[in-house]
């Protein structure tokens, strides 16, 4: 049971997390923080937190779990804030998409690492922000990655663990290089060809043409081209060396797409397409 659960960054990830413990009544009391009075008392009113205070130092006087759920280049500023003031057994953990520059945020923002200090990221998410789009079975059946340093508390570990498996989430452990190298190939790449492919068309001169005749499989492909650009752009800076990496090897193989098409190769492209879909319908059953 936790007994007072902070959030910094009640918004879709931060919010669904405490409706989700709420609703499991495994916490006592929720309190949130942030920059805007407006999306706290929001919050407030939704029955997302108990209560809600603009003070970072203020907001984790007398917690036991303490959850960063802010954007990537907002970890440092509200470690910094927070430095001095959290209980000795206070856990501490986040839920951010790149996980090396939390950890190197965090590290700067209390000018030493917290022993308490357990990286995590949920993977389960929409397109939407803010805590009106939250709902606590966001996480329910999803995995989350924890990626523990060696400096990790156990019973830290233990207690963030066991806050996640409430939600319903199925909790795994990775390294922090690995999760950002398995990330950048799942979520960050396929994010950007999104982005990318959108805006391209968009900038086409018939663009009210293209979009007219455009159907499910553009819908379904573009989905998460409707994600926060901000947020985005955070985890791009952030895990900026996986991302480069695992786009070259795209562009690899889109390459080896674009001279099947020159050559009129067939045989080449079945084979492409032939592996791909039985990857697919292999992985997303
Ligand atoms: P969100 O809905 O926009 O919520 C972000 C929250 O952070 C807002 O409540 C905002 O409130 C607060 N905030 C922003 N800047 C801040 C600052 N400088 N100091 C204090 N609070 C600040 O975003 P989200 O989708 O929940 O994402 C939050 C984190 O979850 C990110 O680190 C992201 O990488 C991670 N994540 C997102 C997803 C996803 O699919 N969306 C999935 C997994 C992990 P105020 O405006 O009141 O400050």
């Amino acid at each position: 049971m936790i007994k007072r659960l902070t959030i910094f960054g009640v918004g879709l990830i931060g919010g669904s997390l405490a409706m989700a413990l709420r609703a499991a009544g495994t916490c006592h009391e929720v309190v949130g923080c942030s920059r805007s009075e407006d999306h706290l008392r929001q919050a407030l009113e939704r029955g997302v937190i108990d209560r809600y205070t603009l003070d970072p130092a203020e907001a984790v006087q007398g917690a036991d779990m303490v959850v960063l759920a802010v954007p990537l280049g907002a970890m440092r500023a509200v470690c910094a804030a927070i430095r001095g003031h959290l209980a000795p057994d206070a856990a501490l953990t986040d839920v951010g998409s790149a996980k090396g520059s939390v950890v190197e945020a965090v590290r700067e923002g209390f000018g030493e690492m917290p022993l308490n200090f357990v990286p995590g990221h949920p993977i389960a998410g929409t397109e939407k922000s803010g805590v009106s789009a939250a709902f606590p079975g966001l996480f329910h059946g999803r995995r989350v990655i924890l990626t523990p340093l060696e400096t990790s508390d156990l019973g830290a570990l233990a207690r963030v663990r066991t806050m996640w498996e409430e939600t319903g989430a199925v909790v795994e452990t990775l390294s922090v290089a690995h999760h950002d190298e398995v990330l950048a190939a799942t979520s960050h790449l396929p994010h950007l060809l999104a982005f990318g492919l959108v805006d391209s068309l968009a900038r086409m001169g018939e663009r009210d043409e293209i979009f007219r005749y455009a159907a499910g499989g553009f819908r379904d492909f573009t989905r998460i081209a409707s994600s926060d650009p901000v947020m985005w752009r955070d985890i791009c800076l952030a895990n900026r060396e996986a991302i480069l990496q695992v786009m070259a090897g795209y562009q690899q193989d889109l390459g080896l797409i674009t001279r099947a098409i020159e050559a009129g190769d067939g045989d080449a492209l079945l084979e492409i397409f032939q592996r791909a879909k039985t990857a697919r319908d292999e992985f997303c059953q």
